[in-house]
């Protein structure tokens, strides 16, 4: 078999560049189409440590990620009147991986590792793959503005609504569980207060409103509700009018943060959901990252496995010689297990991120404080945090 060089990856999120990334130091010769202009900056920010930090690291992105990074000191649950009544220093999570746990805007991660690759790796903005037609020894693609081309491999890193994924594999609702919440999240610049370095919260049965503090006094916030969503994601517009409709009548600072919501001109707006796949590759065709296996914010580590994943594909295509349906088939079987423990752990505290109940609420808040507690914390925490499954080891040719 003829090795497999050229390859098409659709999306520059995460696992987009961290997959060119490492195709390259495999020998092959990867391009990235995506389908907006530029990078996308914007949306929310990450905690970042773990998998996906190590793999930063042989990137040489440590000192970059830790530059970018902010280090948030507290989770505080705040009431009505913006009084403490739950939370926990956070040390604990820098403490349990000597330091390295940082809290970044996805977007600064992306242009970080796309950094790493744009000067060398043709990158098409603004187009998106049409049609995939696979032969036997290429595939065709269709893209929207460019024409026909052909690869060896096309990768579909294209996240959570992945069209890879439907032209390859069928519609998304058959793979995506939803969670049962609407995320959205948008920045805006001199809001106050600020309090440097916490996230504050405050929550009523079924909802959850967040603010985080980021460099040139801008803020973050956060809002994740309970929704059932019909198939399409509204507007703009529409976004706007049903997060008034959902916190209109909430107490604390919602009034201020509807109104800074009022001047924003980008949201982003989502369905909390997992990918849930049979395969995660159909001949010369694979998913990585969200477009495969996305397991929602609440793991609180997409980027992480999205980066795992991608180092992972392009080590076995590397090792596999030329054979990609053997690597397809390594790369999943040595992934599977693992995301799969996260994906269930994630549906498992998705009732724990925004409870229902008032009940649910305060007993949300006992957990938390007893997370306060330096012993427990390492016991409770410790488990989520400290990863058992060690990276792989590769021959990197093209190093
Ligand atoms: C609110 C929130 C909080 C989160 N918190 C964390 C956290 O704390 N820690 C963590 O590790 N993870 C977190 N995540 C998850 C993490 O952001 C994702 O898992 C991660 O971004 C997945 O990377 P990806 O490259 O697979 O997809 P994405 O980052 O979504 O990138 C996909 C790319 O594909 C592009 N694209 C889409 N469609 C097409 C198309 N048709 N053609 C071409 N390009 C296309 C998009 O524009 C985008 O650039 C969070 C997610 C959310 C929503």
């Amino acid at each position: 078999m003829a090795a497999a060089k050229s390859v098409l990856i659709s999306g520059t999120g995460i696992a987009g560049p961290t997959l060119a990334f490492w195709l390259k130091a495999a020998g092959f010769a990867p391009t990235l189409v995506e389908r907006a202009p530029a990078l996308r900056g914007g949306g929310y920010v990450i905690d970042f440590w773990g998998l996906g930090y190590d793999i930063a690291a042989r990137m040489a992105l440590e000192a970059d990620v830790q530059r970018a990074g902010y280090r948030i000191r507290e989770l505080r649950v705040v009431d009505g009147r913006g009084r403490r009544v739950a939370g926990f220093g956070t040390r604990v999570f820098s403490d349990l991986t000597g330091g390295r746990y940082v809290t970044l805007p996805r977007s600064g991660l992306s242009r970080l590792i796309f950094e790493r690759i744009a000067d060398d790796t043709e990158t098409i903005f603004g187009d998106e793959i049409v049609a995939l037609d696979e032969r036997d020894d290429h595939v065709a693609v269709r893209l929207l503005h460019g024409g026909e081309r052909r690869f060896d491999l096309v990768v579909g890193a294209d996240g959570l609504h992945s069209a890879v994924r439907r032209l390859a594999f069928g519609p998304q609702a058959q793979y995506e569980k939803h969670l049962g919440y609407v995320v959205a999240a948008f920045e805006a610049e001199g809001y106050s207060p600020r309090d440097e370095d916490i996230y504050v919260m405050h929550c009523a049965p079924g909802r959850m409103l967040g603010r985080v503090t980021l460099r040139e006094n801008k803020t973050l916030f956060l809002f994740v509700f309970a929704h059932e969503p019909g198939a399409a994601l509204p507007d703009l517009a529409a976004q706007k009018a049903l997060l008034r409709a959902t916190y209109g009548d909430g107490r604390w600072e919602c009034p201020q943060i509807l109104e800074a919501l009022d001047r924003a001109g980008e949201v982003y707006f989502d369905r909390v959901s997992q990918i849930r796949m049979p395969r995660w590759s159909k001949g010369r065709v694979a998913l990585v990252g969200d477009a495969a296996y996305c397991v929602s914010l609440l793991a609180g580590q997409g980027s992480a496995l999205a980066m795992l994943g991608a180092y992972v594909l392009a080590g076995e295509l590397a090792r596999a010689d030329g054979d990609y349906a053997r690597a397809f088939r390594n790369y999943e079987s040595f992934l599977r297990a693992f995301i799969d423990g996260k994906q269930k752990a994630a549906e498992r505290f998705a009732t724990a991120f925004a409870p229902q109940t008032r009940f649910g609420l305060w007993f949300r808040n006992q957990v938390l404080n007893v997370s306060a507690l330096p012993g427990l914390a390492r016991l409770m925490i410790g488990r989520d945090i400290v990863e058992t499954m060690k990276l792989p080891q590769y021959d990197w040719p093209g190093r």
